[in-house]
């Protein structure tokens, strides 16, 4: 691991084509929630809210009710505050405080500001009961003007593909240099969503066809340990480790042969051994099957490249 507060991007990272690679790979699909479908701050806020404490899938139902009852923050703000505690104890929505809070964010937002949302972070703390992360995270989806967000899931991302150290004020300044500038909606959206379903603590890097494969660090170490998982995630390892080794040696060459290949990548390569010419062409068919590699078997030799 990285230890110095001074930690950079590595050289041969095209921290261009990783942003395009992530934001191409979350708008190709995700997880629909209703909320990554408006722009509207005080709905992005109320699902906010609800999610600090209950689980997303749970919080769909919730949120849509709420939204019912009170469409609006005159709405809202015009509600009785047992009213609004009674929903968030009936639908099990964690600390009734958090009820309270919202309903004077509303009431804030209609007589301090007119009842147009604040835009900006620092604005939006201003607002009951909402601390940095929620006001950032309105920020990005509701005007797509916010900062990098970052949570456990991005820290686990960061330090798993890039190596970055297990330091708080890094993590938020290496997290910073990632986002495309001004475009913190889809950037930390896609982000939290490569952190949800693909580097989550047991991470699924083929399965959920991970778009930063090519320069991650763990995928290339085999160590999937992160600052929330002390000890390595178990799953089918070995084969792992050596597709993320075929990718890290391609890297390092326009092209191999699969008998030029083989020994970089497993000490006891022959190419008619149980570790040789059949069991590495299956291994490089699956990283050409997601998209990884390429494999040119016209000539004498198989010969296997990056894509790029
Ligand atoms: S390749 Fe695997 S470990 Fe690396 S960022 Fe993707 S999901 Fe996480």
């Amino acid at each position: 691991m990285s230890t110095s507060e001074e930690w950079t991007f590595p050289d041969d990272v095209d921290r261009e084509a990783v942003q395009d690679a992530l934001v191409e790979w979350y708008e190709a699909d995700h997880r629909e929630f209703p909320w990554r479908r408006t722009e509207d701050p005080y709905e992005i806020l109320v699902s906010e809210v609800m999610s600090q404490q209950t689980q997303l899938g749970r919080v769909v139902e919730a949120w849509e009710s709420f939204l019912d009852r009170w469409p609006t923050t005159a709405a809202l703000a015009d509600a009785d505050r047992a009213d609004v505690v009674g929903f968030w104890t009936s639908h099990s929505l964690g600390y009734n405080n958090r009820a309270k809070y919202l309903h004077e964010a509303a009431r804030q937002v209609e007589e301090e500001y007119d009842g147009a949302f604040p835009e900006t972070p620092d604005e939006l703390q201003e607002l009951m009961g909402v601390g940095p992360y929620t006001a950032n995270a309105v920020a990005s989806f509701a005007f797509d003007n916010g900062d990098a967000v970052v949570d456990t899931n991005v820290k686990r991302v960061l330090y798993r593909a890039f190596d970055v150290p297990d330091d708080d004020p890094t993590f938020e300044r290496v997290a910073g240099e990632l986002m495309p500038a001004g475009e913190s909606r889809v950037w930390n959206n896609a982000i939290m969503e490569l952190g949800g379903v693909a580097c989550e603590k047991t991470p699924s890097c083929d399965a959920a066809g991970c778009p930063w494969r090519e320069w991650c660090h763990a995928y290339e170490t085999g160590d999937f340990t992160a600052p929330d998982v002390p000890t390595q995630p178990s799953f089918e390892g070995s084969r792992r480790q050596m597709r993320g080794r075929v990718v890290s040696v391609l890297k390092e060459y326009d092209e191999l042969g699969l008998d030029t290949l083989g020994p970089r990548v497993r000490v006891d390569y022959s190419p008619d051994g149980e570790h040789g010419r059949e069991w590495l062409r299956g291994l490089v068919s699956d990283l050409a099957d997601d998209g990884l590699v390429d494999l040119d078997e016209t000539g004498e030799e198989p010969v296997a490249r990056l894509q790029r």
